[in-house]
């Protein structure tokens, strides 16, 4: 009983040590950000659960918008964008997606690159992927599947983003949702309506956002053109931040 009393008074002096300690960048919180703009006003399946130290946010992967992989006849169905057509999978299906990431985000020592599968969540809770498919990097085989959200299902039925698009950002400064390490990523553009100049090799800087006015590591959407597809893809390269769980 004592040593547990003085356990508890140990740490409390310790966190008092910690609130002391300047604010960097990279660690404000991001729960109040999470909390507001995750939502599918659509499937009505999004929801946020945040602790002290890691917020959660399940899905099933369905996306709010129009796509062709609805299938035909249904009331969310469009045409494919230009030439582009269905890939093996004509629909996509519902997971249980749940991605758990730090509540304050900080930078890694070690840069973790980014691989196949899920790399972050989308703010309607579809994943995020980077410019890797199955096969390899992105192939027109791939991006001439894609939607006019620059999505498709892979080989599960499994729906998710690898670049811009309609109803998810175009050529501006939206929020789109956050990768796997906790830390944002927004369109080509910074708030100030310029295209940033100084991103690392990973396609982050540190500065202020709409929703981080004191400034935050936050990830861009490639301003280069990805190879010939003429779209612009959201994430390569690696991590900035340690990644966290991502499970279906
Ligand atoms: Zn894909
Ligand atoms: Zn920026």
């Amino acid at each position: 009983m004592r040593k547990a009393l003085y356990l508890i008074l140990t740490i409390g002096l310790f966190s008092c040590e910690n609130e002391k300690l300047p604010v960097t960048p990279g660690s404000v919180s991001i729960s109040n950000v999470v909390l507001e703009n995750y939502v599918n006003e659509y499937t009505q399946e999004v929801s946020v659960q945040v602790n002290e130290d890691n917020i959660t946010i399940n899905s099933t992967g369905l996306p709010d918008h129009k796509t062709p992989y609805w299938g035909e006849g249904h009331e969310m169905f469009e045409a494919f964008p230009g030439s582009n057509h269905a890939n093996m999978n004509t629909s996509m299906i519902s997971f249980n997606y749940s991605m758990t990431i730090p509540t304050n985000p900080n930078e890694s020592s070690y840069k973790e690159e980014t691989e196949l599968g899920p790399v972050g969540m989308a703010l309607n809770g579809v994943p995020i992927y980077n410019d890797y498919e199955g096969g390899g990097v992105l192939q027109e085989n791939a991006w001439g599947t894609f939607d006019a959200s620059g999505g498709h299902p892979g080989p599960r039925e499994d729906y998710h983003y690898h670049s811009e698009g309609t109803y998810l950002t175009v050529n501006d400064a939206e929020l789109i949702g956050f990768l796997r390490d906790g830390f944002p990523v927004y369109g080509r553009k910074d708030m100030d309506n310029s295209y940033p100049d100084n991103l690392d090799e990973n396609g982050g800087h540190t500065g202020p956002t709409a929703d981080f006015s004191d400034g935050i590591y936050h990830y861009h959407v490639s301003n280069e053109v990805y190879s010939t597809s003429g779209l612009y893809v959201i994430k390569s390269g690696a991590y900035h931040g340690t990644k966290g769980t991502f499970t279906q």
